[in-house]
């Protein structure tokens, strides 16, 4: 692979004037839209792709596209190593070893993968090992009413199938955990309890260790959505701890079509598998067959080889910047759209207020005002923002709210943008008031 510059020295701390620089990198930062500069404020929906990410694309098309784990040819030789050094840099970025960290298409086939295989161990797929992951009637499983449906939908369909109970966390009225009602929630039925590390409306950051406790307690297996913390925070699942955790490519600079699973490796080995057929067997017969270990087990059929080498290319981005300074810089950014938010007339702040812990997203009702009109209303000033459920209408409906309005920043943000955002938000009510 060709050498890569960044327009940031290494760990160059995020400030207004280093941001600047580091939009080099992003060339769609510098178009307009609607004849205004593009304020990109949709990342917690999908981030943009530096070039070093483009280029690691391309230099895998131009040089060494083909399959893995599958020819003697020099290219598959190549483009294998490729994708297994990829493996190892987003399992090494995320505190895991690289049997631990299974490719998927997203967080949402991540967390399918999870759900699907429950499933078969409780359909006595998977042999003895796999019968501690099996749910039958009277186990309870454990979400929370902050989820989005990627982390909900697949344990509903898991509780139908299996005849286990779906119990869920509560809210406060802010849209953050109930954490007393945790306790409550959690009893000595639950076989698992899944939960979101950053909520992807209400900005807040769970506290993984208390609920990692709470589950310990009672022996069940606990599944981390990781999708919104991942690309923001340092992130290590050995140290928070949990079972299994999932995150997408595309929310941290990679290109689409690449999320992944991580599973401690003693629970990979006992899991039954999810897809089936090609590339993740080692015998078949006409009537049975035997798989491969993790993590190539549950990797069937054509992998997504240029998008894990991008997904590679996007971590070292990062760790080039360091989490540490991603973290200090949207927490910054959080805290100054949670204030401006704040300061406007019939505008409220969903999740915790100005001064609170908070991710750099924050979500917006606006009194009087439908979401779509104030999308539609930013977006005539060139700031995109997401408008709608996020895939999150419980936690909406708990709010007595059917949409938001979202903005979320990412490391090619700068307060100029959030100024921006809220310098037009306060426009709003006046348009349509
Ligand atoms: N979980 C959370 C908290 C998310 O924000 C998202 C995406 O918005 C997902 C899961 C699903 O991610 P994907 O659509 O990449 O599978």
């Amino acid at each position: 692979m060709s050498t890569v510059s960044y327009a940031l020295e290494p760990n160059t701390p995020l400030t207004n004037e280093s941001v600047t620089k580091l939009k080099e990198d992003f060339p769609i930062l510098n178009t307009e839209v609607n004849g205004h500069p593009l304020t990109y404020l949709d990342s917690g929906a999908t981030s943009q792709n530096p070039l070093q990410v483009i280029n690691a694309e391309y230099d895998f098309y131009t040089k060494y596209n083909s399959a893995v784990h599958r020819g003697a040819h020099t290219l598959a030789v190549e483009s294998t190593d490729l994708f297994e050094d990829a493996r190892a840099t987003v399992a090494n970025f995320v505190g895991a070893q690289e049997n631990e960290l299974v490719w998927t298409a997203n967080a949402t086939e991540a967390l399918n993968l999870v759900t699907y295989a429950l499933g078969n161990a409780s359909a006595g797929i998977g042999g003895e090992q796999a019968k501690k992951f099996a749910l039958a009637e009277g186990d309870e499983i454990v979400v929370t009413e902050q989820e989005h449906h990627a982390n909900l939908i697949p344990w509903q369909i898991l509780a139908q199938k299996t005849g286990a109970t779906l119990r869920w966390i509560p809210l406060e009225s802010n849209g953050t955990l109930n954490y007393e009602e945790a306790e409550k929630v959690i009893t000595e039925k639950a076989k698992v309890v899944a939960f979101t590390h950053v909520s992807n409306v209400a900005g807040s950051i769970t506290d993984v260790a208390t609920l990692v406790k709470l589950a310990r307690k009672v022996g069940a297996f606990v599944v981390l959505d990781a999708c919104q913390s991942v690309p923001h925070l340092p992130v290590d699942f050995h140290a928070l701890d949990v079972d299994f955790a999932a995150f997408s490519g595309h929310k941290m600079l990679a290109p689409t079509g690449i999320g992944a699973l991580y599973g401690k490796a003693d629970l990979l080995a006992d899991l039954p598998v999810f897809l089936t057929g090609g590339s993740m067997i080692t015998k078949v017969t006409m009537t049975e067959a035997e798989f491969m270990a993790p993590p190539t087990k549950f990797e069937a059929g054509t992998q997504k080889v240029s998008q894990a080498i991008g997904l590679a290319a996007a971590v070292r981005y990062l760790q080039n910047i360091g989490m540490e300074n991603v973290h200090a810089w949207e927490a910054q950014l959080g805290q100054r759209l949670a204030e401006g938010i704040e300061s406007l007339d019939g505008v409220r702040l969903l999740g915790p207020a100005a001064g609170q812990e908070r991710a750099g997203l924050a979500s917006i009702h606006v009194d009087g005002v439908h979401p779509h009109d104030v999308g539609q209303l930013l977006d005539t000033q060139g700031i995109a923002v997401r408008v709608g459920h996020h895939c999150a209408q419980p936690l909406h409906r708990a709010l007595g709210i059917t949409a938001s309005t979202r903005a979320s920043a990412y490391i090619y943000n700068t307060t100029d943008d959030v100024d921006r955002f809220i310098e037009e938000l306060a426009k709003v009510r006046g348009y349509f008031g």
